[in-house]
């Protein structure tokens, strides 16, 4: 982004943040308490690599500690500052609020290009950088909870969690100092596509509602809908992946680092994807037309626009040129605030980022809570013998009223009867009903007052709301 008259990204969460604490009747000194960010720490370690000792800075940002732990993730980029994480922790504070996750908002990140770095060197400079949030209570169970985001995964995740129990050996809840960890060191099924997936049942939500859709200029469902996409990483494939395979989407476009690639009859988002490792690049994949300036893809003609990347990727700049109806902020803070009144005027229905892309924290909070509870969930449901006998009589009952003459159980009864619901199925119902939750209370605002115009408005009408609400039970 090359603007000089766009605000920095927290100028932009916090101008934002404004335009709905207007709408409200809240104590100005609650409003700024709010709207602060509490604290950042910033820390300059040295790792002795390649012959040397280099220097990074990482930065760790809590911005609202109203719920304890705080929650949010730790970005590995090159351009990370204490503005930008400042905002993201904003972002996380607003986003549990709002889907209801009992966290309190934090976000951190450490200043380097992850593709300039070995396995070996990346895993002792993620050590160095826990060890010094570990040693200041800024990664721990009942304090701060790291996660991935951008640049970083369950790997990164796992290391840090080794690293907490190394320096805290009996405590008995040291998993649950972090989330997104693989599996096998007490991570969560459906962690790693949970964010995608949550975009997903947005989505779905959003289509439930044929007044919101109208509202976009739109009509139908899901099926069928011209999709352009920003961003094949983590949380960009699996949505990406997800609206084609499971709804019927029309991936039309892809936009990536060096440039976009375009197909007006669909993209198979897996075959793109494998393309994009086996590369490095989405150009020359069979079938698509390759744009050099990948940034026109978003300028595309389609029904739906999911920025799944970088922040401040819509602005001033491109923000008059943008065609789709619906976009849905799959990324933190893709579209800047004078770009959001531009599109706001517009009519362009937004579906913003702290709703959008909760899924993430949703999942993490799944995997905290077994963390602490140290079972995986459905384990105490395996069915007993009784409940099994109940099931098949239940089964039997509709077989015969269906009046066929064949046997033919359901697949779910199979399921069901031999397993109980697994830790994937019960994940994902979470997410889903979590989903629909928090649009709903988003929608109801939208609907219901005449001067909320917009739905992240309205989000952060909710969430303001709930944390105002908190604070003033904790007697401020
Ligand atoms: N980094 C993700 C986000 O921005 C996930 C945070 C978490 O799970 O704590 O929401």
């Amino acid at each position: 982004m090359n603007t000089t008259s766009e605000p920095s990204f927290r100028q932009s969460v916090d101008i934002m943040f404004n335009r709905a604490v207007a709408l409200m009747d809240l104590p100005s000194g609650m409003v700024e308490k709010i709207r602060v960010c509490n604290a950042t720490y910033t820390v300059r370690f040295g790792v002795r690599l390649r012959g040397g000792i280099q220097t990074f800075t990482g930065y760790r940002a809590v911005h609202s500690e109203h719920m304890e732990p705080v929650k949010g993730g730790i970005r590995y980029a090159g351009n990370v500052n204490q503005d930008e994480v400042e905002a993201l922790a904003a972002l996380m504070t607003y986003k549990c609020a709002l889907v209801q996750t009992p966290f309190g908002g934090s976000k951190g990140g450490v200043a380097i290009n992850p593709l300039d770095w070995n396995e070996e060197e990346l895993e002792r400079i993620t050590r160095r950088f826990a060890y010094e949030l570990i040693k200041r209570d800024m990664i721990n169970p009942a304090q701060n909870v790291p996660a991935p985001d951008m640049g970083t995964g369950a790997r990164e995740m796992a290391w840090i969690a080794d690293q907490y129990r190394r320096m805290n050996t009996t405590d008995i809840n040291a998993r649950a100092c972090v989330t997104g960890k693989p599996l096998n060191a007490g991570g969560i099924a459906g962690r790693v596509e949970a964010t995608g997936r949550g975009v997903q049942y947005a989505l779905r939500e959003f289509f439930r509602h044929p007044q919101d859709v109208a509202k976009a200029g739109l009509s139908g469902k899901l099926d069928g809908k011209r999709v352009v996409i920003q961003g094949l990483g983590n949380v960009g494939y699996h949505a990406a992946k997800f609206l084609e395979e499971q709804d019927g989407c029309c991936i039309t476009c892809i936009v990536e680092r060096d440039g976009a690639i375009i197909c007006d009859t669909g993209l198979k988002v897996e075959d793109v994807r494998n393309h994009l490792r086996e590369t490095g690049s989405v150009r020359g994949f069979p079938g698509s037309k390759f744009i050099e300036n990948g940034a026109a893809g978003l300028e595309l003609e389609c029904d739906i626009l999911i920025p799944a990347a970088l922040e401040g990727v819509i602005n001033l700049d491109n923000a008059e040129r943008i065609k789709a109806a619906l976009i849905i902020e799959a990324a933190n803070g893709p579209i800047t605030a004078g770009a959001d009144d531009i599109l706001r005027e517009r009519g362009t229905v937004i579906i913003p980022d702290m709703y959008a892309n909760a899924g993430g924290v949703t999942v993490s909070y799944f995997e905290w809570v077994k963390n602490l509870s140290h079972i995986r969930f459905g384990r105490m449901e395996r069915r007993q013998e009784e409940a099994r006998h109940e099931l098949l009589v239940d089964e039997l009952e509709k077989v015969k009223t269906a009046g066929g003459n064949n046997l033919v159980l359901s697949e779910n009864f199979k399921k069901q009867y031999l397993h109980g619901a697994g830790e994937l199925e019960l994940v994902r119902s979470g997410l889903d009903d979590t989903m629909r939750d928090a649009y709903q209370s988003m929608q109801a605002i939208w609907h219901e007052r005449a001067d909320v115009k917009d739905l992240r408005t309205a989000a952060y009408l909710v969430s303001i709301q709930r944390v105002a609400a908190s604070y003033a039970t904790m007697g401020l």
